[in-house]
């Protein structure tokens, strides 16, 4: 900042945190004006049936480029969507946009979205995703919805009206980063779910750490037991894989298989799939 500059007499801050401070002002700024423009767009990750070894479906994932900031990961922009109320606007403009992706798709695929447990807090969520999923004509039965631990920690009846409504409507619920949260697992079976998934952090260490190989393979037993779909997140290696379909996880998702792609990028994708072959397996690295 140039000296002179008015702010710069009366520092209240160190000069990181006064960066950090302009800086999240910029990034909520053009937040605002990047959902008026209707611009952050989802992307979409395959999901792997590890028994088929076909994509079952797509989790869309928040993308933002930003014309004068760049690239803004959603680490960084749903926290701040949330502390400002942007949220619930940026929330259906996403939903809405991922059921119409989805509904040019060429295959009857799963489609997973994310919802926060701040998200969750509002009441009339629900009625607004079921009218978005008539508005687009996309099945509620192709729905799934991602929620984490929090959302259970939080005792507010706002989760369980929305969670209930829509799984009435024919949504499955999975239950996301399974294992980095606070839920008790009577809290989590106050809640009917269809599908857990393993968090990354475990996934990532399965080879180099037994704590990791003994907590996936707990997580499975348990998950197996209620009848439960597995899903692990961020398969990126062979080693990974095996271990996880040796321990019965029914489905994958990781670089292994392929990042995040575009709406555009998906008959691509699902092209290589079929001239490939199996997408696990000696394929599975074309299709990365
Ligand atoms: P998540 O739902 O747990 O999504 C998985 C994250 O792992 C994604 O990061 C994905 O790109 C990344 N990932 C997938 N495979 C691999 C892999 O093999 N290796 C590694 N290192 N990473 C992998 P992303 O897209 O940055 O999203 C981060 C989080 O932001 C999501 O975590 C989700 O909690 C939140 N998010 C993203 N989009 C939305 C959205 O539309 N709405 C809400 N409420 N939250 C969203
Ligand atoms: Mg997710
Ligand atoms: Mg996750
Ligand atoms: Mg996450």
């Amino acid at each position: 900042r140039a000296q002179g500059d008015g702010r710069s007499r009366v520092r209240f801050f160190e000069p990181d945190m006064d960066m950090h401070v302009e800086r999240r002002i910029n990034i909520e700024r053009e937040l605002r004006s990047a959902i008026a423009a209707d611009i952050i767009e989802p992307h979409y990750q395959p999901v792997v049936s590890l028994v088929s070894n076909r994509i079952v479906g797509f989790e869309a994932l928040a993308r933002w480029e930003s014309r004068t900031l760049g690239h803004i990961p959603p680490d960084v922009f749903i926290p701040i969507a949330e502390e400002t109320g942007l949220i619930n606007a940026l929330g259906d403009q996403l939903f809405r946009r991922a059921c119409s992706d989805a509904t040019a798709w060429p295959k009857a695929f799963s489609l997973a979205f994310n919802i926060s447990p701040v998200q969750l807090r509002d009441s009339a969520l629900g009625e607004r995703l079921i009218s978005i999923l008539e508005q687009t004509g996309f099945s509620p039965h192709r729905l799934e919805i991602e929620i984490t631990e929090s959302a259970f920690v939080e005792r507010s009846g706002a989760a369980k009206t929305v969670i209930d409504g829509l799984r009435q409507a024919g949504v499955r619920i999975a239950l996301d980063d399974f294992g980095t949260g606070y839920a008790t697992l009577s809290q989590l079976l106050s809640f009917r779910l269809d599908k857990i998934k393993i968090d990354r952090s475990f996934v990532s260490h399965l080879d180099d750490s037994t704590d990791s190989r003994v907590i996936v393979r707990a997580i499975l037993g348990l998950a197996n037991g209620f009848g439960l779909t597995t899903t692990a997140e961020g398969i990126e290696d062979e080693g990974q894989l095996v271990y996880l379909v040796s321990n019965g996880c029914t489905e994958g998702q990781g670089y292994l298989f392929s990042g995040p792609v575009p709406a555009a990028g998906i008959p691509a994708l699902l092209d290589r799939e079929a001239s490939d072959g199996p997408v696990t397996g000696d394929g599975a690295r074309s299709l990365h």
